[in-house]
């Protein structure tokens, strides 16, 4: 019987943006969560803090998801601290969010050391750390990968970008059929634009792309982190037990037609 377990979550990447609010929103459903950052561990902090404010559980983990060893500090590091933190290692939810967002990826002048560099983060990461959690993640977990819009939406500028996201979309249907006899689901949720912090800044600069955005979309308002948090949040929920091997499109509906 789980119901009485306290549930623990890891979300990659949530010193900041769309991890950020995800974590925030798992921790205001009761669970632990584990920070984890790449290298703005005082940002990581700073989630952590907002967290226990709302009297909420969290932790920080660091490590850089570019290289194998930083894949494996993590599960390491996640493992030692829901120990500390919860009395068992064992993880509830897995959520993979750090992706290298501004990586570009257009055909033009990229080099292979970062096209290297945005699978290894955005594609290479998820598949290991969900190799190394695997054996902690507990019957009736669940994986829910942040993937985007981009995989319907083709920007000549976010190629390599593009085609990480394409990747994890097969990892999600595939994965889903692989671990489900365990009743864990894996998802993908897929933002379209949403407002973080370098969005923002971006709409500061252009003032007429707000209008741009929204002309673009079903939905009259520029999508924000905790449009993303929720629909995660569902999916991680006893609600969301149906529901695996599927793209959930949260983009306000962008490019509908
Ligand atoms: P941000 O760029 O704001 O934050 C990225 C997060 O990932 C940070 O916490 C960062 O940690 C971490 N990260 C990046 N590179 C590494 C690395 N090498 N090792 C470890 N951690 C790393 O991301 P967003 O909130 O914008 O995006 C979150 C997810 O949503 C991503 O998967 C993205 O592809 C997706 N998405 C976002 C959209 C948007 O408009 N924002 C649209 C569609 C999809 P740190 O800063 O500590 O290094």
């Amino acid at each position: 019987n789980t119901t009485a377990t306290t549930r623990t979550a890891l979300v990659t990447g949530s010193s900041r943006g769309i991890g950020r609010a995800v974590a925030r929103r798992l921790a205001a459903d009761g669970m632990v969560v584990a920070v984890h950052y790449g290298r703005d561990a005082a940002a990581a902090q700073e989630t952590v803090e907002l967290i226990a404010r709302d009297g909420g559980r969290a932790f920080s983990v660091g490590a850089d998801l570019a290289t194998h060893d930083g894949v494996l500090a993590l599960v390491e590091g996640v493992r030692a601290g829901f120990a500390a933190h919860t009395g068992e290692a064992a993880l509830d939810v897995l959520v993979n969010n750090a992706a290298a967002t501004g990586s570009g990826g257009h055909l033009g002048d990229e080099t292979p050391e970062q096209f290297d560099r945005v699978f290894a983060v955005n594609v290479r990461a998820p598949y290991f750390l969900v190799q190394g959690l695997l054996p902690v993640l507990r019957d009736g977990g669940r994986i829910i990968n942040i993937g985007s819009a981009v995989t319907r939406i083709a920007l000549a500028d976010e190629l390599a970008y593009a085609m990480t996201k394409g990747a994890m979309e097969t990892f999600t249907r595939t994965l889903a059929n692989v671990v489900g006899e365990r009743r864990i689901t894996v998802n993908t949720v897929a933002p379209g634009p949403t407002q973080t912090a370098s969005l923002t800044a971006a709409m500061a600069a252009v003032p007429e792309l707000e209008g741009m955005l929204i002309g673009g979309q079903a939905l009259p308002w520029v999508g924000q982190p905790e449009d993303i948090a929720d629909p995660v949040a569902f999916l991680a929920s006893e609600d969301g037990r149906w529901i695996t091997g599927t793209v959930i499109d949260a983009s306000g509906g962008t490019y509908l037609g």
